[in-house]
């Protein structure tokens, strides 16, 4: 089974819709939220944006990667 995504039906900031994980601490109510189900983050995206023209991911439940140089200047 493939892991819940969730998009939010209410737009936020600048009318964008937040895509977030089963677990986040500001997931909104089952009313307001279309869920997708997809294996992949960019996938789920894909998805959510079928239902929203701009869609942003949560950073709360999906912190953005860090690149291989950032990781490298943390660890200097
Ligand atoms: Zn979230």
């Amino acid at each position: 089974m493939f892991p819940m995504f969730f998009v939010g039906k209410k737009p936020r900031l600048q009318n964008a819709h937040y895509l977030h994980r089963q677990h986040c601490e500001i997931l909104p109510d089952a009313h307001a939220r279309i869920p997708i189900e997809s294996g992949k983050i960019e996938h789920a995206i894909e998805e959510a944006e079928k239902h929203f023209n701009i869609v942003k991911v949560c950073t709360l439940c999906m912190p953005p990667k860090k690149t291989t140089s950032q990781l490298r200047e943390a660890a200097l």
